[in-house]
Order: C-alpha cells, then structure tokens, then sequence
C-alpha cells in the first residue's frame, strides 16, 4: 500500500463549505498533480479516496469506488484512472447524484463520452472532461494572437521517453490505452484550442509494437482550412524531449514549446510561465459546480478516434519497458 500526505489550504472565517471530493485512482498524475492542487484550493477538500494500493495519509481510504459513495459523504468525484473502465467509474457517480471531473482523455469511445453528458444533464451534475495542456500559460495568449491571422502550415511535435514518463505503465499500450495519443491528445487539445478553423484528420500512420494493442509513434496529416498541418508523435524519443507546436502564419511564426508553457511570438523573445494547469483545473471544477454546468469537448479525442479510424497500421519491435 503507498501512503501520500497532504497538507490543507483553509477557508478561514468563511461560510461557504468546500465541496467534499472523493478521488479515485492514486496512481502518478494523483500524485503528481490533483493532491497538490486540491490542498491549495480552499474550495475543496479531500474527503475519500478509492484505489486499491494508493492511499492518502489521514483521507479514508476505500478499494472500490461504489464502497467509497456507499459510506463517505461527497459531493464530487475526480477521476485519474486510465481512460479504459473510466465511463462506469463516471456513470456510478452521476446516477449518485456527484458531481464529475475527468482526466484526459475523458473515456476510450466517442459514445462512452456522449452517454455520459446526457447522464450529467438527467442527473443534474456538472460533468467537467479536462484537458490540462489547455491550462498551460502560452495556450490562451497563443489563441487570442493567432484569431486576426491566417494560418499557413502547422507542425506538432509531440516526442518523450515512454520509459521516463510512464515506467511500468503496461495499460498505455494495451487496448483503450491510446498509445503516443496519451500524451498526443494533449497536442491536439491545444492545436484545435488555438487555431482559428476546426482541424480536420486526412490520414495518419501508426506503428504499433509486436504484442501490443496500441500506437509506440505516429504521424497525422491534418487539415485546417486548407493549411497543412502535420503530427509527429514519438515515444521513444531519448535525450530532449521535445512538446512544441509551430504555426506558420501571414505574420510570422508562432513557437509553443515546453506543452504549451513557454510561448514565442514573431521577434520576440520567449515567455516562460508557471506551470499552474491543475490549479486551474481545480478552479475551473468549482465554478462549474457552483453553476451545475456541464463542460465537455470531444474534438481531441475525435481527432485521435479519427486517426484510428484510417491509420495505416505497421507491427514493429516487441517493446519492453
Ligand atoms: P497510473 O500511474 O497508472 O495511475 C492510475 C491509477 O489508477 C493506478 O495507480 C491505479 O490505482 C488506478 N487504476 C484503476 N484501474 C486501473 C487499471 N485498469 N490499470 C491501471 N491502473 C488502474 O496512471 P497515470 O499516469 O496517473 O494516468 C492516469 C490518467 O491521468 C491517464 O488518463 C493519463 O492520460 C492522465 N494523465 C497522466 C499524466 C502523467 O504524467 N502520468 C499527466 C496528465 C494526465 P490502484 O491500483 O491503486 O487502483
């Protein structure tokens, strides 16, 4: 059993309760990510956990998600499990009436995420599917620079070191596992956030190891209006890692790098920035739910369907982590 511990941001002298969150799946991005962001977020607190071997020091801790709404008293979720087996996780809290934030992607179909959404709006829940890279600091002035330009040519890179990034993560290659497209998607929830034409997929090729469900590389051509835009996804990229977007445009090129945290306009020098992309997604959660509003965009993970749905396949090497 892990065991993590927290400390707490409080909401001091106010009448407003936090929502009581219950998390499920304390795995690496829980860790990593979630449990600071929500210590920080005096809107919430951590009420339960549900994983089988992750735990958080001082939170009850339950194995299974139904046990953990059963008995703990919540007013939402947040789900950082793999996409396979996320749609029921999801289901079982909105029919208990909880409020649902989803990691990314926000399930492994296209219609596993639309059933969801009417779920959310008979129950009446906020359903929020986040999409972190979104949150990252050059995202939003990339897409205010880019509304009065026209496009020319886009190149994602999208290359790291699987073994660095997701040791022993055997689900991310298996079926539902999205392969590459794990980190990928999060290059095509920023390419169709900042760029003014809805992207659309042409043809794509994916190389998926011997023995394995999904993609180790691929590369998507896409299209936006008529610009070309071109996907390179690798991971098995050693030495730099390399997350950058280039848009070429009549004014110049724009550089995102870093995924998104580092933004370089035409002769300017970049802009580094903290990175706050779950703190915002926390802050974002707590608004929706004060509204009851459901926030879902399926266009990166129809991208991605989109790739399946066309790639030219090629079996390569077995890979072990
Ligand atoms: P992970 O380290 O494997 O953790 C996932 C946790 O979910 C596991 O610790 C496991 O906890 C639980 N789980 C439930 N069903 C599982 C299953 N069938 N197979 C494996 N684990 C299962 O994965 P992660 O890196 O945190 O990724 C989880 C989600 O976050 C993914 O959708 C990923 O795209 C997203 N994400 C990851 C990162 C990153 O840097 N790793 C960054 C952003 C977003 P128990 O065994 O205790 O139940």
């Amino acid at each position: 059993m892990r065991r993590h511990a927290l400390t707490y941001t409080y909401l001091e002298g106010s009448s407003v309760q936090p929502v009581r969150l219950g998390l499920v799946g304390i795995g690496k991005i829980a860790v990593d990510q979630h449990l600071p962001a929500i210590a920080a977020n005096a809107g919430f607190r951590l009420a339960a956990t549900a994983s089988r071997h992750g735990q958080v020091e001082g939170v009850d801790a339950y194995a299974h998600i139904a046990d953990m709404i059963a008995v703990a008293r919540l007013d939402a979720i947040s789900l950082c499990t793999p996409p396979a087996g996320r749609h029921a996780l999801a289901l079982t809290a909105i029919e208990a009436g909880l409020h649902v934030m989803l990691e990314k992607p926000p399930a492994v179909t296209l219609s596993q995420v639309e059933a969801l959404v009417g779920a959310a709006r008979t129950a009446g829940v906020t359903l929020f599917a986040t999409w972190h890279s979104r949150e990252a600091a050059g995202v939003a002035p990339a897409r205010a620079w880019l509304l009065d330009k026209r496009v020319e040519a886009v190149r994602i890179h999208w290359r790291e070191d699987i073994r660095r990034w997701h040791p022993g993560q055997e689900w991310i290659l298996g079926p539902g596992g999205f392969g590459v497209f794990d980190p990928g998607i999060n290059a095509l929830s920023i390419a169709s956030e900042i760029l003014p034409h809805q992207l659309v997929v042409e043809s794509a090729t994916m190389d998926v190891p011997q023995g394995r469900a999904s993609p180790i590389a691929a590369t998507l051509t896409m299209r936006c209006g008529l610009a070309e835009v071109r996907g390179e996804f690798d991971f098995l990229q050693t030495g730099p890692q390399d997350w950058s977007i280039e848009v070429d445009t009549d004014a110049g090129t724009l550089r995102l790098g870093m995924g998104g945290a580092l933004l370089q306009l035409p002769g300017e020098a970049e802009r580094p920035a903290d990175d706050q992309e779950y703190p915002r997604l926390y802050e974002r959660f707590a608004n929706l739910i004060a509204r009851r509003e459901i926030d879902v965009d399926m266009r990166p993970l129809q991208l991605v369907a989109d790739a399946f749905l066309i790639a030219e396949r090629r079996v390569t090497d077995p890979f072990i982590f």
